[in-house]
């Protein structure tokens, strides 16, 4: 092997919400941020810490700082980020900015963060602020943006579509298109996920077919014409339907919660331990590394097929982020389905 080649003994991204506390209550907030359950009994600061250390020899390619409002724990993040950065493990961040003021950018950029996502969801404060539930909310992320891009970060703008911004996009995208910047900036979006208040708020913000349909032409017509900031379309179920049937290739992402919860996808409500009970490399080791090959998991996710099922997922099983079913991989036995219908009938 070359001097210098690295290779990893881990997953290539992890996230970890640094806090599941928010400084908003936005009408689609998938995990409920600042009301579910597991911001009870977040990490301490120190248990982030020895987590990031044993994180190290295991050479991630990416992890990000997730919330919940990560900028609630910035000094933690700095810390963080300047230990994952030293090791070569690239950082990234995601903020609904208001926190974002020139000092926290200038600190989070010299602790090694190398892309910052804020969510702007429309081209004025009137449907920005109508989303993110509070007034005064489209003037700080888009000072903060202007404030991030003088600084050599990749910059994502993530951009929730609804029933009263879709028509924005285009108009959006002109505005970051008129921004200069010194890297690469995108335009992500990602449909609605009927989950936390996303869920409860799906019928007064859900955007009618007709609207996602003009959405794509939208994004397409942009995409047509080459544009500096590419449009970038995620589909947030997809990893659901493809996992269990790529089940021998090694686990690229997994997401530890604030309490240290581990969870192999974002949206199914199925925790397989915590890193308070084991480390997280005995989890890795233990199977998590090829968890999609487990009975358990594969069941949960053979409920979705498309964004709508959603809905039958959460009628099946708790809801996520609120009453999730845990299972320890490392205690019980994930291809035993007898083990989740105990829990089930708990
Ligand atoms: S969507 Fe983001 S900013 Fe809004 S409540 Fe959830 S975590 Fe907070």
């Amino acid at each position: 092997m070359n001097k210098g080649t690295r290779y990893t003994v881990g997953p290539y991204q992890l996230s970890l919400d640094i806090t599941n506390k928010c400084n908003l209550r936005c009408l689609h907030c998938y995990n409920a941020s600042g009301e579910n359950n597991v911001m009870n009994e977040e990490l301490t600061d120190n248990e982030v810490k020895d987590f990031i250390i044993s994180l190290i020899p295991m050479k991630l390619l990416n992890l990000c700082f997730c919330g919940g409002e990560t900028l609630l724990r910035k000094e933690l993040i700095y810390d963080c980020a300047r230990m994952l950065s030293n090791s070569g493990i690239r950082t990234a961040l995601v903020s609904n900015g208001i926190l974002a003021s020139e000092g926290v950018i200038h600190n989070l950029y010299f602790a090694g963060i190398k892309s910052i996502q804020f969510s702007i969801d429309g081209c004025c404060a009137k449907t920005h602020d109508r989303l993110r539930n509070q007034q005064g909310v489209y003037e700080k992320v888009t000072k903060a943006l202007d404030i991030v891009r003088k600084y050599d970060m990749e910059i994502s703008v993530s951009f929730a579509p609804t029933s009263f911004n879709v028509g924005e996009l285009e108009d959006l995208h002109t505005y970051l298109e008129s921004l200069s910047y010194k890297n690469k900036m995108e335009l992500r979006l990602q449909p609605l996920m009927p989950l936390g208040r996303g869920n409860k708020n799906m019928e007064e913000i859900c955007p009618t077919e007709e609207q996602y349909r003009r959405l794509v032409n939208t994004v397409n017509k942009i995409n047509r014409s080459v544009p500096k900031v590419k449009v970038v379309w995620g589909d947030p179920i997809d990893h659901l339907i493809r996992f269990p049937y790529l089940e021998d290739l090694p686990m690229y992402y997994t997401s530890v919660r604030s309490n240290g919860d581990i969870v192999i996808s974002p949206y199914l409500p199925l925790v397989i331990g915590n890193i308070r009970k084991h480390t997280f490399k005995q989890y890795w080791i233990g199977g998590l590394q090829s968890i999609w090959k487990k009975k358990i998991p594969r069941y949960m996710a053979s409920f979705v097929k498309c964004i709508d099922d959603m809905g039958t997922l959460n009628e099946k099983f708790p809801e996520t982020f609120m009453n999730d079913i845990y299972i320890d991989m490392l205690e019980e036995d994930l291809d035993d389905m007898n083990v989740l219908y105990d829990k089930m009938a708990k």
